[in-house]
């Protein structure tokens, strides 16, 4: 089968009616930046800049970020990064940043991501200004975590908008483009898409902590890992909204979720229309495989029927109606 998936790499995910789906892979390291050209994928939908901040014993400082950007992109060729504003607190806690000094009792409803990078103006602004630097003459794709309401997209945007008019009147070198996104895995925020679609190029759902959040299920909690499946309504139901609120808006939407590297999850996520994946580089084959076997206008009929009137068990039925397809 890995032999199967490797020759795979020149091959595109079509479907067998003809639709490209967009397979992206998560990373973190500058090393995880050549999976890009070993699966094959399309570019990388989701850049986790803490890594960096992760492993380091003092806070990086804006050149040494500025490089490592660079060698990021330069590493991913011609293919397409989206970088995620530092995703750290909670239980990811800095020793150099002060955070996490208070101990808090839910860490992942806590201070963290962009609750803690607006309420550190130097750490985002240091990350903005080395974004926009390492961008100079190429596109910028910069995503927000864990953004609860539209004015915290808006407040990142205006770091990032204030580092850009530095730059300007410094006559330094430009982004030729800035795509700016947002992180749908906080549900509340779900309910304002009217108003934060309009403000932004592309959407990713993190199904991570959005399932963590939409069960109230820890998700580093193995007594709980079983319990609540992707597969269920309440989370397609969830995301198939989502995905309907953007019809008229012309945003990506995309799922960066560990959910989206499996290949019934991501069948199904394409039933109920979701089109790019970013998902782990070891996912891309499989991912691939079932993409070039599906016919993605039958799972969406599919998917209709089964969320309009769901059976007892979702994943049972959809891994029949898999098999009886030849997917
Ligand atoms: C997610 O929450 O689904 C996500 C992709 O981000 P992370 O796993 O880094 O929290
Ligand atoms: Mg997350």
């Amino acid at each position: 089968k890995r032999a199967r998936y490797a020759a795979m790499r020149e091959h595109e995910p079509i479907t067998t009616n003809g639709e490209r789906v967009t397979l992206m892979i998560n990373a973190g390291l500058r090393d995880d930046v050549a999976s890009v050209a070993l699966t094959g994928a399309d570019g990388i939908g989701l850049f986790r800049t803490e890594f960096q901040f992760l492993i380091s014993a003092t806070l990086p400082q804006r050149e040494k970020q500025q490089r490592f950007y660079r060698e990021v992109m330069d590493a991913a060729g011609n293919k397409p990064v989206i970088f995620r504003t530092i995703d750290v607190g909670g239980d990811k806690a800095l020793p150099y940043i002060r955070a996490g000094q208070i101990d808090e009792e839910n860490p992942a409803l806590g201070w963290r991501a962009v609750r803690l990078s607006l309420d550190n103006e130097g750490l985002m602004k240091a990350q903005a200004r080395a974004l926009l630097e390492a961008s100079a003459g190429r596109t910028l794709n910069v995503m927000f975590p864990m953004l609860a309401e539209p004015w915290e997209f808006d407040a990142c945007k205006a770091v990032f908008d204030a580092q850009l008019a530095f730059l300007t009147s410094r006559k330094k070198a430009l982004p030729s483009k800035i795509r700016y996104g947002a992180m749908l895995e906080v549900p509340a925020l779900a309910d304002a898409l009217d108003i934060l679609l309009p403000k932004i190029d592309f959407l990713s759902i993190g199904t991570n902590d959005l399932t963590q959040f939409l069960f109230a299920a820890d998700r580093a909690d193995p007594r709980l890992a079983e319990r609540y499946d992707w597969l269920s309504p309440a989370i397609l139901r969830f995301i198939r909204r989502v995905v309907k609120a953007n019809e008229g808006h012309n945003v990506d939407i995309a799922v960066c979720g560990e959910m989206g590297g499996r290949p019934l999850e991501a069948m199904a996520l394409i039933g109920i229309g979701v089109k790019r994946l970013s998902i782990t580089p070891a996912g891309i084959g499989p991912i691939k495989a079932m993409v070039r076997s599906l016919d993605s206008a039958a799972i969406a009929a599919k998917m209709e029927e089964l969320l309009t009137k769901p059976p007892e068990n979702l994943r049972d039925v959809l891994t029949e109606w898999a098999q009886q397809q030849g997917v």
